[in-house]
């Protein structure tokens, strides 16, 4: 596959993490993209972000792939859905991309994430991505709804400091109206990096009306609790800044009337999961 030539190629940095960002890797041959997927050699990022204060410990870079096979309603990047929205880059690039910002993570005590989309669409290009990262001493955390966990080694996991997994929703069937998938692979991936002790940060998106369950909450907490090795936990309250690209790309969008949760429910949110002993934020 070819990569675009540097001085052709869109900036590979957004502008700000709510850039919209289409039909980057349009060009790209199916074969390629094929090939792409079955190397590792070569992904579709979206975009590098830098300066994030909220994917992970210290200040992050963060690169956002292409590629999600779920469509939850509340989605704020539908633009990472298709693959070929991102835009193609070498393991070499990004990792050259990455190693700009060395030291300055090391002094902030920041590190590299990896996010999307779902970065385990491309997990052999993320798998790569995070040993580059390793092999310049920085710190690196997964961002993933964790359905194609079973995708990586347990020697692979060892190169991935942290995962921040979401966890859309507890009830089975509230998730598939959420997300369009099962949560059960998420909630055995959970299962089995508390089995290999990996740090975790719960990440739970809170929608009135949607994800608000009492009772679901509850049993989630209760769930997580158990686990043993979640550090911490972030409710991430909706809102509705995704909600152009929604617009913008011609897809339906349900969630225009829904407002941000009160700091009542954000709060009675996070008490459910300091009841079983988490740190909530
Ligand atoms: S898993 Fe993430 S990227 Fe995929 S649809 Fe849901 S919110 Fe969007």
């Amino acid at each position: 596959m070819l990569e675009r030539q540097a001085a052709a190629a869109p900036a590979l940095e957004a502008k700000n993490p709510f850039e919209l960002r289409v039909d980057l890797g349009r060009d790209v041959p199916e074969s390629d993209v094929r090939n792409a997927l079955a190397t590792g050699d070569m992904g579709f990022l979206h975009s590098f972000t830098t300066g994030s204060a909220v994917d992970g410990p210290g200040v992050r870079v963060v690169a956002w792939t292409a590629g999600c096979m779920w469509r939850c309603l509340y989605c704020h990047n539908p633009d990472t859905w298709k693959m070929t929205n991102g835009l193609p880059v070498s393991v070499t690039r990004a990792s050259e991309e990455l190693r700009k910002y060395r030291r300055g993570l090391g002094v902030m005590a920041g590190g590299f994430t990896l996010s999307g989309g779902d970065p385990l669409m491309q997990h052999r290009f993320a798998v790569k991505l995070f040993a580059a990262a390793k092999g310049m001493g920085i710190h690196t955390a997964l961002d993933t709804n964790g359905y194609y966990g079973d995708r990586l080694s347990d020697a692979e996991l060892q190169s991935i400091d942290l995962v921040l997994l979401d966890i859309k929703e507890w009830d089975p069937e509230r998730h598939r109206a959420l997300t369009g998938m099962d949560n059960r692979p998420t909630l055995e991936f959970a299962e089995r990096l508390a089995a290999r002790k990996r740090p975790v940060w719960l990440r739970y998106v809170l929608v009135p009306g949607l994800t608000d369950n009492v009772a679901g909450i509850a049993e989630l907490a209760a769930f997580a609790g158990r686990l043993g090795n979640i550090e911490r936990v972030d409710v991430l309250p909706f809102h509705q800044m995704g909600r152009f690209k929604w617009e913008r790309l011609g897809i339906p969008y349900t969630l225009g009337s829904v407002s941000p949760p009160t700091t009542e429910l954000v709060e009675r949110t996070c008490a459910a999961f300091r009841n079983e002993g988490l740190r909530a934020y």
